[in-house]
């Protein structure tokens, strides 16, 4: 059982540029996953902490706003300063919270300072095109401006890196936010917030509510709030698309997933192991870019087995923060109940189960919410194993006749967000990358998460809305572009009044 000290820390939501003070019972517990233990607490925000985070936003858009381009670049350059000398308390922070392993958590980290590099240089992404004389001494010319305030809401797997692919570009393009991070993994976000502050971000341009149902109602229905970039599942990226959209906002929903591999019999099969180990097992399966399900062709499923066996076997899962840790724990234990109700209901569809991570249990922690790595075979179509997101180290193999088939499994699918094709045939790539209706790609690489520079998106089940997230489509979604028609008379020589239609 978890055991509760009344000495624990409480996070504040930040809001103005400064931490704001909760009451106890206004909180709800932290967990380090590895240990089983709460280890501080969170607020648990409402309406009234969203209305007064948007005011605060309101307040601080004009001046943001106005600022000059180079201004507001200077504090992102020094935002990734302080960025890096605090990855490694960033990345200590996420392993608490989430239970991935450290050198995991600086991997997300650096990731993530990709997208404050892209701000950096936003400048250049952000002009507008000018035509002249389009009629006589008629010039015409598009401008790029913010909206105002908006709001990301974002999921437990990726405390820093996934709000970074939103707020930065966010912030650059002149807009005020609301970060609405999952109540799980905090505490890597007040850190975010401290140094966004340190960095020079004016107070009010960078808000942080913590909460849950009730805090992601209040955004979704505020009327002040333009835009909405959700990260998580499905079912609530669905209610935050829908119910914002009705109400004209601009929403991006980047949603659940399960993510196959496609392996030709011509792959070289110790990439393909290694690469299948690393991206199904690798956060213990918390990734929106695992590849949970491989679609092996031909003969390949024989020949992957027992090289997959021995390099599951080597496998060290213990505390994230122990050296030589593959995996650490899941993140909650209702979680890892929902992973162990699915393996069950695995070997009650009839699939083969391999290996069988449920018996795993970490001596030096057994309170902690660790769990082994799962392993099936023969996993087809109809099963819900293969047709729903676990979420977990639970990996499938499901097997192929041919290319062709094998292809119309991963089209088949409701998600749609990350796939490879592990292949030494150039031809059957080229097939794969034209074919495939999943818009993230690798070829012989497993987890295909394009640079930071690049959008990020999926389709189908996995993302709602028209625009990707990140790179140019981020800046297309968080900027209103304006189309000016502009015309300098000379004093005294306008032309008479008329009534028909401007022309030429
Ligand atoms: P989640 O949907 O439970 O939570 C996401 C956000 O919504 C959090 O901020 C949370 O506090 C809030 N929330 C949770 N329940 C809510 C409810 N009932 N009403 C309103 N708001 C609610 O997702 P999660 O468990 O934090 O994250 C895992 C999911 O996120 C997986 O499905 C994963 O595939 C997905 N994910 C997707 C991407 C992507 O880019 N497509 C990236 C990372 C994670």
């Amino acid at each position: 059982m978890a055991t509760e000290t009344p000495a624990l820390p409480i996070m504040s939501h930040w809001i103005s540029g400064k931490p704001v003070a909760v009451s106890l019972d206004d909180t709800g517990p932290i967990y380090n996953p590895a240990t089983g233990q709460v280890i501080a607490r969170v607020p648990r925000g409402g309406v009234d902490e969203v209305n007064i985070a948007v005011e605060s936003a309101k307040a601080a858009f004009p001046a943001w706003r106005d600022m000059p381009l180079i201004a507001r670049s200077n504090i992102f350059f020094a935002f990734r300063a302080l960025m890096f000398a605090h990855a490694d308390d960033l990345a200590r922070l996420i392993t608490r919270d989430h239970g991935k392993t450290f050198p995991d958590a600086k991997a997300e980290v650096l990731r993530g300072i990709e997208t404050i590099d892209y701000a950096c240089g936003l400048p250049v992404h952000l002009s507008g095109m000018m035509t002249p004389n389009v009629s006589t001494k008629v010039d015409t010319f598009t401008l790029r401006g913010p909206l105002g305030v908006v709001a990301a809401i974002t999921p437990f797997n990726f405390p820093v890196m996934v709000p970074l692919w939103i707020y930065p570009i966010a912030l650059m393009a002149g807009n005020t936010v609301i970060l609405k991070p999952s109540s799980h993994t905090p505490g890597a976000t007040q850190l975010q917030a401290e140094l966004w502050s340190q960095a020079g971000g004016p107070a009010g341009t960078l808000n942080v509510v913590y909460g849950g149902k009730e805090a992601v109602k209040a955004i979704v229905e505020h009327k002040d709030i333009r835009a909405i970039q959700f990260v998580g599942s499905t079912k609530v990226g669905r209610y935050v698309y829908e119910e914002g959209t009705k109400r004209g906002k601009r929403v991006g929903s980047f949603t659940s997933a399960k993510n196959a591999m496609l392996i030709l019999p011509d792959a070289d099969m110790d990439l393909v192991a290694d690469s299948a180990v690393a991206a199904g097992f690798g956060s213990a399966g918390e990734r929106c870019m695992a590849q949970t399900l491989m679609v092996a062709v031909g003969d390949t499923a024989e020949r992957l087995r027992p090289k997959l066996l021995e390099r599951i076997a080597k496998l060290k899962i213990a505390n994230g923060m122990e050296p030589g840790a593959d995996m650490g724990p899941i993140y909650s234990k209702e979680h890892r109940e929902s992973i162990i109700n699915w393996i069950g209901i695995g070997e009650a569809e009839g699939a083969e189960l391999v290996v069988d991570g449920r018996k795993f249990v970490n001596p030096d922690a057994p309170e902690g919410f660790f769990l082994g790595v799962s392993m099936f075979d023969n996993v087809t179509p109809d099963m819900k194993i293969f047709n729903e997101e676990i979420f977990g180290p639970v990996f499938g193999i499901v097997r192929a006749a041919t290319f062709d088939e094998g292809l119309a499994l991963i089209n088949g699918h409701q998600y749609a967000n990350g796939t490879a094709v592990f292949t030494t045939d150039g031809g059957a790539a080229r097939r794969f990358k034209l074919e495939v209706e999943v818009p993230m790609i690798g070829v012989n690489v497993p987890i295909p998460v394009p640079a930071g520079f690049m959008s990020f998106s999926g389709a189908k089940e996995s993302a709602m809305g028209d625009l990707a997230m990140r790179g140019e489509d981020g800046v297309r979604f968080f900027t209103q572009q304006k189309m000016v028609t502009e015309r300098w008379p000379e004093p005294g020589k306008q032309g008479p009044l008329s009534l028909v239609f401007p022309g030429n």
